[in-house]
C-alpha cells in the first residue's frame, strides 16, 4: 500500500480546525464542525476503552453524523491507538504511520463503508468493486473520493435505493472467517434508514454475536424508519442541527467567507453544515436575485415569458434549479414573517422589494405557496421531469399569491 506523500492531515480547505484538537492526547476531530458535545462523548469511550458494538448517530442531513464517524474510525484504525493500549496519550489520529495513510484514502483493510447502492447485475460478485458497470462503478469511486475529501460529501449514487444484503452477507462470512488479531475493524453504514428487511435481518444476526474487534458505526437521518431491532441494539448519539449563527461564525472561520456571504450562506442551510459550503460556494445573493427575477416574471403573469424561465430553468443544471428552490422558498417565509410583524422585520433592514412584493401579496396563503415550492423540490429530488416540476410550480404559486382572487358573494 502506497504511503502518504506527507504527513499532515489532508488539505482540505475549509473543513480543518485545528483549535478542535483534543489538548493533552486523545481523538481529534479536525473535519467535524461543531458538535461538541457528541466529540467528547466518543473521546470519553474511546479514552476509557468501553466502546459499544454498535453506535447509531442520528440527526439532520449535513449535521456531521459520518465525520465524527470516520474520526472515529480513523482514530481506531491509527497504528499509535493500537500501539500504545487504548491510545495513551497519543494524538489520533497521528496522520504519520501507515495505518492513517490508508484510513485517510479511506481504502484502509479494516475498514468496511456501506451505502445506499443499485442492485448488481445477476451472477454479480459479492465485493463493492465487482460488480458493476463501468459508468456506475466510476460515479461510485467518484462519489468515495469525494468523501475522501471531505466527510460531509452524501454517500448518494444513481439508482442507490437500499444497502444490500448481499454486502451484509459478505461481512458475517468475513467476520466469521476471520478471528480477532489485535486490531479494529471498523464498519460505516451510511443510511442505516436504508436496511430493508432482509438486509436488516442479516445484519441484525451480525449484532446480535457481535464479533470481537468490530465497531459498526451507523448514521441515520430518517430515526422514524430504523427498525426498533436495530435501533435497541446500538448506542445512540445525537447530532443535531448547527445553529445559524454557529454555521456563519465557522463558515468565516474555516472557509474565509465574508459576513454578509456567510450569514446569508448560514440561513439558506437551515442546520446542515454540508449546505451552508454547497451555498457559499454557490453565491447566495445572486441566487436570491434570480429567486426575485422569477417571482418578478409570475407577478406579471405573461404566458411567453413564464414558458421561456420554465425552458431556462429545465435546461440547466438540476443543482441550480434546486437551488433556486430553497432559496425561493426562504424568500417566501421572509414575506410571511414580514407580513406577520412588519414593525419588527422592519429592524432587519430586508430589501424594499421584500416589502413591496409583501404588500403586492397581502393576505395571500404563504405557507401553501412554500409547500408547493417544497414539493417542487422533493419532485426534483425523485427525478420528475424538471420542466414538468417548473410548470407545476408556476402554475399554483399563479394561482396561490398572484392571480385575481375570485369575487365572493
Ligand atoms: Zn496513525
Amino acid at each position: 500500500m502506497a504511503q502518504a506523500p506527507e504527513g499532515g492531515p489532508p488539505a482540505v480547505a475549509g473543513v480543518r480546525n485545528d483549535k478542535q484538537d483534543a489538548a493533552g492526547g486523545g481523538v481529534r476531530f479536525p473535519h467535524l464542525v461543531a458538535q461538541e458535545r457528541a466529540a467528547d462523548v466518543l473521546r470519553r469511550a474511546l479514552r476509557s476503552g468501553r466502546l459499544p458494538h454498535a453506535y447509531l448517530f442520528l440527526g439532520p442531513e449535513g449535521a456531521g453524523k459520518e465525520a465524527a464517524a470516520i474520526g472515529l474510525a480513523r482514530a481506531l484504525l491509527c497504528d499509535k491507538y493500537r500501539d500504545a493500549d487504548a491510545g495513551g496519550e497519543a494524538v489520533l489520529p497521528c496522520e504519520e504511520c501507515p495505518g492513517c495513510a490508508q484510513s485517510r484514502r479511506l481504502t484502509h483493510p479494516n475498514l468496511r463503508i456501506l451505502f445506499p447502492l443499485p442492485k448488481p447485475k445477476e451472477g454479480g460478485g459479492e465485493e463493492i468493486r465487482e460488480e458493476y458497470s463501468t459508468a456506475q462503478q466510476k460515479r461510485i469511486d467518484e462519489v468515495l473520493a469525494a468523501k475522501e475529501q471531505d466527510p460531509y460529501t452524501p454517500l448518494s449514487v444513481p439508482g442507490g435505493q437500499e444497502i444490500l444484503v448481499e454486502h451484509i452477507r459478505a461481512l458475517r462470512r468475513e467476520f466469521r472467517l476471520t478471528s480477532f488479531s489485535g486490531e479494529w475493524r471498523v464498519v460505516l453504514i451510511s443510511q442505516a434508514d436504508r436496511l430493508r428487511l432482509q438486509a436488516a435481518n442479516a445484519f441484525l444476526k451480525l449484532l446480535e454475536e457481535p464479533p470481537k474487534g468490530v465497531l459498526f458505526l451507523l448514521t441515520s437521518s430518517r430515526e422514524s424508519r430504523l427498525l426498533p431491532t436495530i435501533v435497541s441494539r446500538c448506542q445512540t448519539l445525537r447530532f443535531p442541527a448547527l445553529s445559524t449563527e454557529r454555521i456563519a461564525e465557522e463558515l468565516q472561520a474555516r472557509l474565509d467567507a465574508d459576513r454578509g456571504t456567510a450569514e446569508l450562506a448560514a440561513r439558506l442551510a437551515r442546520g446542515s453544515w454540508r449546505a451552508a459550503t454547497e451555498w457559499v460556494r454557490a453565491d447566495p445573493a445572486a441566487e436570491i436575485e434570480r429567486a426575485v427575477e422569477v417571482l418578478r416574471i409570475l407577478v406579471k403573469g405573461d404566458p411567453g415569458e413564464m414558458d421561456v424561465e420554465v425552458d431556462r430553468l429545465a435546461s440547466g443544471p438540476g443543482e441550480a434549479f434546486a437551488r433556486l428552490l430553497v432559496v425561493l422558498a426562504d424568500w417566501l417565509r421572509d414575506v410571511m414573517r414580514y407580513e406577520a410583524d412588519p414593525e419588527r422585520y422592519a429592524h432587519l433592514g430586508r430589501s424594499q422589494v421584500l416589502v413591496k412584493f409583501a404588500r403586492h401579496c397581502a393576505g395571500r396563503p404563504f405557507e401553501q405557496a412554500i409547500e408547493a415550492v417544497d414539493d417542487a423540490r422533493l419532485d426534483l429530488e425523485r427525478r420528475v421531469q424538471p420542466a414538468l416540476v417548473a410548470h407545476q410550480l408556476f402554475f399554483h404559486l399563479r394561482r396561490l399569491l398572484f392571480a385575481p382572487m375570485p369575487a365572493v358573494g
